[in-house]
């Protein structure tokens, strides 16, 4: 029934899907390591936004929407991947972005601007997402009144209707997973507005719920606010589910180590850097300071620290994350 429903939902087609799921390299010490390649959902070079704006620009398509307005920090994934998708659909895109106007740009910026979205500088600080919330619902007032039919999206797309991007993601990994007759211990990945996270634990429980073996859902937090337990995650994956009449969540199911922020959201760390430098020179695999590094340390610190046995098999699920290598201070310097 919840599948059924999954179905009939409006949802626009932009992610190149099923995304690859690759054995990695040998460890040396502890679990088998898979990486599901969400770095390649192919909308605007690619990450973890595709699946939750086919459902959000689905929803938007479906309310009569002429334009998309969303949030992040200067160099965000979500706003450059909303750009994508409001080029593709032809809708006219606004993003509201941390930090003031450079004098080139770079990154994630140089694409947004690429894929023609109007850029708006705040110069609000990247880690106060309350300040560009409210940057956000002021200018969506101000489109609205000039006659536009605006859909606001929040920062990161982490409402229940683009969470529902997990819960297809979730389907289709328990399918590739029978596929290669495996029966992973956990799916780790990298948070921070949440909705990658409730999505997953939404489709666990719905896979639950068909008698299905599920694994542990492991976030890594990499901004202060996931660490501080806001979003509450069970909250929205509970919110997620009542989409598709569904329940189901329990407490447990909400796993979240905090312990490879460092500093802050976008201060790299040298446990981030050490998993980028291991990543690309054992995998082929770039990932970023901001994100995937972090979370990638905190799946080898896990590892390292013997949470899964050698007979285990553990799937990192790569959110992307590479305009921000090209932007300055996106890689380590050697
Ligand atoms: C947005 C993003 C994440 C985190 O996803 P949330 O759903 O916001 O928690 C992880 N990695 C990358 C590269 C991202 O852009």
């Amino acid at each position: 029934m919840p599948l059924r429903r999954l179905a009939s939902l409006p949802r626009s087609v932009l992610a190149t899907l099923p995304t690859p799921l690759e054995r990695g390299p040998e460890l040396g010490h502890g679990p088998r390591l898979w990486m599901k390649r969400d770095d390649l959902t192919g909308l605007g070079v690619g990450g973890n936004k595709a699946r939750k704006l086919e459902f959000l620009c689905g929803e938007a398509l479906a309310l009569g929407a002429d334009c998309l307005i969303t949030v992040g920090a200067g160099q965000s994934n979500h706003c450059r991947m909303t750009a994508a998708a409001g080029a593709r659909l032809g809708l006219e895109t606004h993003l509201v972005l941390s930090g003031d106007k450079p004098d080139v740009l770079v990154g994630n910026q140089l694409l947004a601007n690429l894929f023609g979205a109007h850029l708006h500088f705040t110069g609000v600080s990247p880690s106060h997402w309350g300040a560009l919330e409210i940057a956000r619902e002021t200018l969506t007032e101000e489109l609205a009144a000039d006659g536009l039919r605006p859909h606001s999206i929040p920062i990161g797309g982490s409402t229940p209707v683009g969470a529902l991007g997990y819960v297809t993601a979730m389907i289709e990994l328990s399918q590739q997973c029978e596929a290669a007759e495996i029966s992973p211990s956990a799916i780790v990945f990298t948070s921070s507005s949440g909705g990658t996270h409730a999505g997953l634990v939404a489709g666990k429980a719905l896979l639950r719920s068909i008698g299905r073996t599920v694994p542990d859902i492991l976030a890594i937090g990499v901004a202060k606010g996931v660490v501080m337990g806001m979003p509450d995650i069970a909250g929205l994956a509970a919110e997620t589910l009542a989409l598709l009449d569904s329940t189901g969540v329990v407490d447990d199911d909400i796993e979240i180590d905090a312990r490879w922020l460092g500093d802050d959201y976008a201060e790299p760390t040298r446990a981030g850097d050490e998993a980028i430098a291991w990543a690309a020179r054992r995998g082929g695999w770039v990932l970023d300071r901001t994100y995937s590094g972090k979370g990638f340390a905190g799946f080898l610190g896990n590892a390292a620290q013997g949470r899964w046995g050698a007979d285990e098999d553990v799937i990192f699920i790569h959110t992307g994350g590479l305009p921000a290598v090209f932007a300055p201070g996106g890689l380590p310097a050697p």
